[in-house]
């Protein structure tokens, strides 16, 4: 296994929150590692839509890329396409796989964790059949690649998510037809 040499900060994460945190510490001076496993900073928010609906539709949230700019030019050390899966005992060594899979071994005096969340699909009579999806799914085609998951669609879930999905839908000329919300998220 190779050791590198000991960082500042190690991040988990380059998505939104990885990258503001980054580019905070290096601007205080602290050498930061970036580790994201997708070959691309952005995380979820400021993903890279296909180089072909790029071109079509123009860039997809350019603020992503002035802060992944932004990051880089800090001297953040961004390392794309390896993934973090475990921490050694002392909790600031972290295993990683590079690229080619090979072993690497990282380690920060400050780990941060921001690998984001991710979506739970809670399984119903019919989540199988053709025009359900999750959420996420619809928001990624929407909101990155313009394309609507269907002409009229309900969306169903809990939490705040799914608002940002109905308008990407509705700036896309679906009909929405509701958000069947299981919490009660909006109380006052
Ligand atoms: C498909 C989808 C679409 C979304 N669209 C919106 C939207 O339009 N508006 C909105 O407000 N919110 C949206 N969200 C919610 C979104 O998660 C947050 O808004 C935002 O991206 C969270 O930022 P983050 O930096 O915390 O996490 P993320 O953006 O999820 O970034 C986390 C990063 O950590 C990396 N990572 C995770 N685990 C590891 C590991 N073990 N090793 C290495 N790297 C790892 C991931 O590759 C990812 O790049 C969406 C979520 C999904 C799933």
């Amino acid at each position: 296994m190779t050791v590198h040499e000991e960082r500042d900060v190690v991040i988990v994460g380059g998505g939104p929150a990885g990258l503001a945190a980054a580019r905070r510490l290096a601007a205080a001076g602290l050498r930061v590692t970036v580790l994201d496993e997708q070959p691309e900073l952005g995380g979820q928010y400021f993903r890279r839509p296909a180089p072909e609906v790029a071109r079509v539709w123009g860039e997809h949230r350019p603020e992503g890329r002035r802060l992944v700019e932004a990051v880089r030019a800090a001297g953040v050390e961004c390392r794309t396409g390896h993934l973090v899966w475990g921490v050694d005992d002392d909790g600031r060594t972290l295993l990683v796989s590079d690229p080619a899979e090979h072993p690497v071994r990282l380690r920060g005096r400050y780990v941060i964790v921001a690998t984001g969340a991710y979506e739970r699909p809670f399984p119903f009579p019919g989540w199988q059949l053709p025009g359900v999806t999750t959420p996420g799914f619809a928001q990624h085609l929407a909101a990155a690649d313009h394309t609507p998951i269907g002409e009229r669609v309900l969306l169903a879930g809990s939490g705040p998510f799914l608002l940002p999905v109905a308008c990407s839908l509705l700036a896309l000329g679906v009909q929405v037809a509701g958000i069947a919300e299981a919490g009660h998220p909006y109380r006052p």
